[in-house]
């Protein structure tokens, strides 16, 4: 299985995964870069997956529905444009030939779920497509759901095996990574990640698909329990040690953070 982010938008990316014949696209926010992406590599669309309600995750479906007649899976407890197939934490989607696990990721929106391909040969890594629940050194914002819930989801992304590769739905890494290098000044495997990010983007590269095992080492929101992460919260409205009001405290100064 190959894939390949297709930038969308001002920071979208519209994931899309083939085997050379059969595609199937993640989120697509838009359904022009994801035709223009078809028609390059000669490929027909097989499936659609989507991790929630938000325009710029479902804008494209009427447009790819026009061209194609494909399964559309998406979340039970969110309401999608158009017929869908509705799966929910636990079930699987079966994709050109890839099984996905659904796992539920509340907090972004209310039904957010990402999806997981782990392949049954050790050689090729776990695949995940998480929407807007973890970002690269970030997570999204709670519109929907509670810091219990966000904090919940995230903990089970950073429970998947370390050389998972996370395909997140937006380009925000180094904002994030500035926000990160607030909470912990001292990190160096924050320099050097962030060092690494901003050479892509200066070669006009994507910072994704990042790793689960890079994220646990510099995505504060991963790092809830760690002594500088705590101290960094509660300078910022943290009254305790607990991961969730850690957790609370970090979301809410990223929202002001500058
Ligand atoms: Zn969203
Ligand atoms: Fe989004």
């Amino acid at each position: 299985m190959d894939f390949l982010a297709l930038p969308a938008f001002n920071d979208n990316y519209i994931w899309i995964f083939h085997d050379g014949v059969e595609a199937a696209v993640v989120d697509p926010g838009d359904c022009a870069p994801v035709l223009a992406a078809l028609d390059r590599l000669k490929l027909r669309l097989a499936a659609i997956l989507v991790t929630h309600h938000h325009q710029d995750h479902v804008g494209g479906l009427a447009g790819l529905r026009a061209r194609f007649d494909v399964p559309v899976y998406a979340p039970a407890l969110e309401s999608i444009p158009g017929p869908c197939i509705a799966v929910t934490g636990g079930d699987s989607v079966l994709a050109i030939g890839s099984r996905f696990e659904v796992i539920d990721v509340p907090g972004h929106t209310r039904g957010h779920i990402a999806y997981l391909h782990r392949p049954a040969d050790d050689t090729q890594a776990p695949v995940l497509f998480c929407g807007d629940t973890l970002f690269s050194g970030g997570c999204g914002r709670l519109f929907e759901g509670t810091p219990q819930q966000m904090h919940d989801s995230l903990q089970r992304l950073a429970g998947l095996p370390g050389n998972t590769r996370v395909c997140c739905a937006h380009e925000y890494t180094l904002s994030n990574l500035k926000f990160a290098q607030a909470v912990e000044p001292d990190s160096a495997a924050l320099k050097d990640y962030t060092r690494w990010c901003e050479q892509q983007r200066a070669e006009g590269l994507p910072t994704l698909p990042a790793r689960i095992a890079t994220e646990r080492a510099v995505n504060p929101f991963l790092r809830c329990e760690v002594a500088t992460v705590i101290n960094a919260a509660k300078r910022h409205g943290s009254t305790s040690d607990d991961p969730v009001d850690v957790f609370a405290a970090l979301r809410q100064w990223k929202n002001e953070f500058r």
